[in-house]
Order: structure tokens, then C-alpha cells, then sequence
């Protein structure tokens, strides 16, 4: 039997996990997280990953290996095309080398790579909040903001294998000095953790979104900043209903994990809706949590 292992490569940590099929619904077997290289290099990077699968596959295993990365790939989901907070990736044939690296270990591996938001819209499809649905986005809020739109119950990949990077919708205008993608005015760049953190730490505020939504109500300053991350988040929300009409926009990510967060962003995006959505509008939160892009990288081959 096909062993199927999914891996989620983050900024900070690499999770990953095998997930059993066999039984009803789909099983996370034994998941580990470790700490991503600090060198953040294609190099260190490709081992980690390795290290992290073989815990699970073995010479004789025949297996597909799905990888979550946090950017862009190429269109045939073996290279990275840009990994906005790594170093050198640019082009990288990832798949390809680790498909060979298992090979040379006696292990048949099919390898693909899919950006992390669109592996957790596949997770959730299959056994998380979008169970069911045929039109969802799901939008991953940490560090960066990433999204995985499904219509007609596919995943959207669009002409290059780019569609759904909706944390660089350009819906934020002046005053921003430049998204770490290489465009300007993005609505990561407004109001990702990351970037409310460093804009915070400059305020001698604490660099933490969780402690910064904890004080907000007591202090002016934090206010200012989580209200400007929620309104720039609500546009997005707005923004990605307007296009894709979907049944409902499920929240995942640390920031989403904040009390009251999800309350808060439905009555704003609700604003910014054009009048007959506002009735059908549902926003959620996961309900894998962090396990939903593992899961949905075991799954990348499931023809959603
Ligand atoms: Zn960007």
C-alpha cells in the first residue's frame, strides 16, 4: 500500500506527519514538528524535509510525498519559484531532487509541492470546516497571508500555478515600503502578524500579535495597529467574495486563533460587501487548526 506523508515547511517550524486513508475519515498518524534551519538555504532546507519524511518511509516503501511551501511554485508543483522569507530558493527543483534523493534510498517516492494556504483548503475540504463545500476559500493568517480558493470543487492554480496568493492583493495604497514578494502595497504587508510585530517593536510596543490583541482595549497604540491589520484584513475578506462567491471564508492561521478575532473580522468585512452578499456571507475557523496543510499535502494527488 501507498504510504502518504504530508509535510509543512513554515518560517519558524517544519510539521509533518503520515495520514492513513484507509479507514473513514482520513487519520494523522505520529505528526512531528521541528525547528526550520536557521540558514533558511535550499540545502539546509531539502534536509530537513528529507529527514522529516524518512521517519515515516523506509527502503522497499513505495510513497507520495506532499510538501506545503510558503510561496510560489511552478506550474508542474516540482520547483519553488519564490519562498518570500527563505534565502536562494528562486528555481530550486525541489520535488525533483528529493524524488531522487528517495530513490537512491531504495524508496519509490511520487513528490509534489503546493503552496501551504492551498494545502490547507485541501484539508479542510476533505475533513475539516469546507466538508461538503464546492466553493470555499480558506485564508491563512501568521507570519504571512496566504489563501487556497476552490470553485466547482477544485482548487483554483490558475494559468501558472499562481492563483490564490491573495495576501499580495494590491488593496493598500501608499505609505507601505514594499512586500518581501517584490510588489508594493499588499495586503500582507498591512496586516500579516510579521509586519504588525516589527511596525509595533518601532512603537516600543511588544513585538507578539497575541500580546498586542491582549492590550489593545487599555492602550491606544496597539489599538491602532491591530485595527488597521483588521480592516485591511476585512477589505481582503470582502475582496475575495467579490471575485469567488464562495460559501464560506475559513480562517486558519495563528492570528486567527486571537479571542474574538473571527467576530471582530465578519462585522467589518460584512461592511466592505457589496448589499446581496451580505446576507450569505459565513466566515469560520478551521477545524484542523495547524494539521489542516499536512493533511491536505497527503492528499495533493486526490484530484481536487
Ligand atoms: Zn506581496
Amino acid at each position: 500500500m501507498i504510504k502518504r506523508i504530508g509535510i509543512d515547511l513554515g518560517g519558524h517550524t517544519i510539521s509533518g506527519g503520515e495520514v492513513d486513508f484507509s479507514g473513514g475519515a482520513p487519520r494523522l498518524v505520529s505528526p512531528v514538528t521541528v525547528r526550520t534551519p536557521s540558514e533558511r538555504d535550499p540545502l539546509s532546507v531539502l534536509r530537513a524535509v528529507e529527514e522529516l519524511a524518512l521517519m515515516w518511509v523506509s527502503r522497499g516503501d513505495e510513497c507520495f510525498i506532499g510538501i506545503g511551501v510558503p510561496g510560489f511554485v511552478s506550474k508542474d508543483r516540482l520547483a519553488v519559484l519564490k519562498l518570500t522569507n527563505f534565502k536562494g530558493c528562486e528555481g530550486a527543483r525541489v520535488g525533483t531532487l528529493i524524488a531522487r534523493d528517495m530513490r537512491a534510498r531504495g524508496i519509490s517516492a511520487e513528490v509534489r509541492l503546493e503552496n501551504d494556504a492551498n494545502c490547507a483548503a485541501v484539508g479542510e475540504h476533505i475533513c475539516g470546516a469546507a466538508r461538503g463545500m464546492d466553493d470555499f476559500a480558506v485564508l491563512t493568517l501568521g507570519s504571512g497571508i496566504g489563501a487556497g480558493l476552490a470553485a466547482n470543487g477544485r482548487l483554483i492554480r490558475g494559468a501558472h500555478g499562481m492563483a490564490g496568493e491573495c495576501g499580495h492583493m494590491a488593496l493598500c495604497g501608499e505609505g507601505f515600503r514594499g512586500c518581501f514578494c517584490g510588489g508594493a502595497g499588499h495586503l500582507e504587508e498591512a496586516a500579516s502578524a510579521d509586519w504588525v510585530e516589527r511596525r509595533a517593536l518601532e512603537r516600543g510596543l511588544p513585538g507578539d500579535f497575541r500580546v498586542l490583541w491582549g492590550m489593545r482595549e487599555k492602550n491606544g497604540d496597539a489599538r491602532a495597529l491591530i485595527e488597521a491589520s483588521l480592516d485591511a484584513l476585512a477589505r481582503g475578506i470582502a475582496s475575495i467574495c467579490a471575485a469567488l462567491d464562495p460559501e464560506a471564508v475559513i480562517l486558519n492561521g495563528g492570528m486567527s486563533r486571537a479571542e474574538g478575532m473571527a467576530d471582530e473580522l465578519r462585522g467589518r468585512a460584512t461592511k466592505y460587501l457589496p448589499s446581496p452578499m451580505r446576507a450569505v456571507f459565513r466566515l469560520l475557523l478551521s477545524e484542523l487548526g495547524s494539521s489542516a496543510a499536512v493533511m491536505g499535502a497527503a492528499a495533493l494527488d486526490g484530484g481536487m
